[in-house]
This record gives C-alpha cells, structure tokens and sequence, in this order.
C-alpha cells in the first residue's frame, strides 16, 4: 500500500525534532537524580550527511545493559556511543559492575593483561570487532557469558565463529538506532537469525512494500520527554513476518543497515552480504577486498561505479589477475534478483567494474567496512 510522503518522517524532520529535543533540555535542564537519564546524542555521519545533535533520554530497564555482569567490556562505535553505553550499562545492571570502554587503538599486547585480570563476563559491540578483542583475551574467553552484539549484520558465519570462541557465551542482538535508541532485540529464543521484536514502547512498519512485503523500515518510538519519532525513515530495509512468533509478539526480519550492508545506486541495492559471497567465490584470486561505490548522473539518467581494491597475501599480480578478478566478480556479484554487475554494465547502468590492487593489507577500525559509498562534491 502506497502511503503519503507526509505520513513518514524524514531525516530533515528528525533534524527539526532533535534539535526542538535539544533546545527544551537546554531551557529545562535535568534535576539531581535525573542526570544518568538524558545524554546529547550525535549521529555518526557515515550517511555522509552533517549529523545530528539531539537530546535523548533513557528509562532505567530499557534492555541495554546485562542483567547480571560484574565485568563489562564495551567497545560500540565512536566515544559518543560508548560514552552512552558506558551510562546504560551502569544505570541498567543489578550488581556492582567494572566496564572497560576500548576501541581499536587500544588494541596492543598491555591489553591482553589487563583483559586476564577483569575477566569480563559480558562483552557488547560491533561483531568484527569483538573478534578482535577476543584475541586478547586468552583463557578469559570461557568466563564470556553474555554478548549483546550490535551495528552489523549477524551472519551464520560469524555465529558458528563466536560459538568456537566464546563457548560458554549466549548471544544476543540488538538492533538500535542512535536517534531513538534500541528499537529491537533477539532476546526470544524462538527468533530466528536478523528477526526481531520491537521493544515495548516501539512500533515498527515498513514503507511502500515490495510484493514480498520488503522495504524501508519505519520506527515510531519515545526518545526524549514527550518527544517521539512517527513513522521514521531509517534507512534500513526489513520486512515484517507474516506470522505471530510463538510466544505471541510480532517480529520483523532485518535485510541490512544502510551505510554498512547496503546501497542503493542506479536502481539495484549493493547488499554488503553479497560481495562477501562472490569474494569467498574468488578466494583463489584475492584475499581481502573494499568497495567503494560512486554514482553519476549523465542525461538525467543515474549510473553507478564500483572500485574493488584487492589485497594478496603472496604479493603476486599481474595485469591477468587484475583482469580475472574483474571478469569473474561481474559476472557473479548480483545486484538484482535476476541480474549480474556484468548484465547492468551492458544495459548502461554501471561503468564496468575497475579492480585496484592494494600492497598493504587493509587497516581495521572499529567497524568492518567493506562496501562504502564515495561522495563526489557536487
Ligand atoms: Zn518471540
């Protein structure tokens, strides 16, 4: 069903929201007591956009922190988000608790020490990077409990490798927004993998379906005093399950993020998850990849650009290799259902794929971006 572009809030309205959000927490400041329940909140800018400032607040049960975790390790995103989680953890746990607030330049050998002697039994953060962490932690691994695990998307191969690391661990998904906060959690065993129910105070729908049902998400939920977002354009593309799940509540399959598993340029949708598979595929050609995405518009008419950059372990290249890696990622990289990078190139709707080649290994951050966009200044 169609709705009407004045039903769904868009990011330009977010921004007057925020900011409204902000101005009130500026004239009615909190009281004692109620400090630890509102923070100013900015939005990551890796839409590319200028990012929003907001005010936010926080009810004290909202599932973000660990019921039960004496030792926290927190490592999501920018200083910001871990600033803010850092709080929820504290104002959400039950038992005293010591939380330790990493990113990726505090990956060096004096961290496996003090890793050995918190002994964290609850570690929340981007997957890619838990990964990482979990190097440092040595035979403190079993003593993983709970993982709340956020920011990308949980494949079945990241699953089956934390399940190796972590035994002991349960995993949890949530899936949040900075604007509102957490949206939705994994928190019901009987969810399968990327399905969700929406927290309480949270509506979730989905704008303009597809015939399988699948489109942008919309989220409807408080985030500050009486301020909440209607119906607001996240970005992310999902699809609501036909059926109840069993324990009655409704639940939605999350397809990616927008920004980190996918893009949408010239019509098709760059989904993340798929170049990860045609680059398995090539494993014999390369073994580490980036994507960078740039788009064009020539006649009116919009025409994407994609630059792989390959990275070899073995050194080796040629201008064979550059050529194979090219051929084959086209030819199996789908960016339709129906349709190959190769197909949209000879119907004029990609330039042909331009492989790089990188000497140096990839640097890693706090998040794993593979597939990113490139913006050309207008
Ligand atoms: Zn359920």
């Amino acid at each position: 069903m169609e709705h009407a572009r004045g039903d769904v809030l868009d990011r330009e309205g977010f921004l007057e929201l925020g900011t409204k959000a902000l101005e009130d927490l500026i004239e009615h400041p909190p009281k004692r007591g109620e400090l630890l329940y509102f923070c100013i909140r900015m939005t990551s800018g890796t839409s590319g956009r200028t990012p929003i400032v907001m005010a936010s607040e926080h009810k004290k049960g909202t599932p973000v922190g660990f019921k039960k975790g004496r030792a926290v390790v927190i490592s999501q995103g920018g200083n910001n988000a871990r600033l803010g989680n850092v709080l929820f953890t504290l104002t959400n746990t039950e038992d005293p608790t010591r939380i330790l607030a990493i990113d990726d330049s505090d990956l060096k050998p004096q961290l496996e020490e003090l890793l050995q002697d918190l002994k964290p039994d609850a570690l929340r953060g981007f997957p890619s990077f838990m990964r990482r962490v979990g190097e440092y932690l040595g035979d403190a691994k079993g003593e993983v409990r709970a993982m709340k695990i956020t920011g990308e998307k949980w494949t079945p191969s990241m699953q089956a490798d934390f399940e190796r690391t972590f035994p002991k661990a349960n995993f949890e998904v949530i899936y949040g927004i900075v604007e509102v906060g957490v949206v939705a959690t994994s928190e019901c065993p009987n969810l399968e993998r990327n399905h969700y129910h929406p927290v309480d105070d949270a509506v979730v729908d989905v704008d303009a379906p597809d015939e399988t049902g699948a489109g942008e998400l919309l989220i409807s939920r408080p985030f500050y005093r009486g301020f909440r977002t209607v119906r607001y354009r996240v970005g992310d593309i999902g699809r609501i399950d036909p059926e109840p799940c069993v324990c009655g509540k409704m639940s939605f399959e999350l397809f990616g993020r927008r920004g980190s598993d996918f893009f949408k340029v010239a019509g098709a949708v760059l989904f993340r998850e798929e170049f990860d598979r045609v680059a398995s595929e090539c494993r014999d050609l390369f073994d580490d990849y980036r994507a960078e995405v740039s788009r064009r518009t020539e006649k009116g008419i919009e025409c994407g650009h994609i630059e792989l950059s390959v990275f070899r372990r073995d050194g080796k290249w040629s201008k064979t290799i550059g050529r194979d890696i090219a051929g084959r990622f086209s030819g199996e990289l789908f960016l339709t259902r129906t349709r190959t990078l190769e197909d949209l190139v000879q119907a004029g709707y990609f330039d042909p794929l331009v492989v790089v080649r990188k000497k140096e290994p990839f640097p890693f951050k706090s998040k794993e971006v593979k597939l990113s966009e490139r913006r050309t200044t207008p």
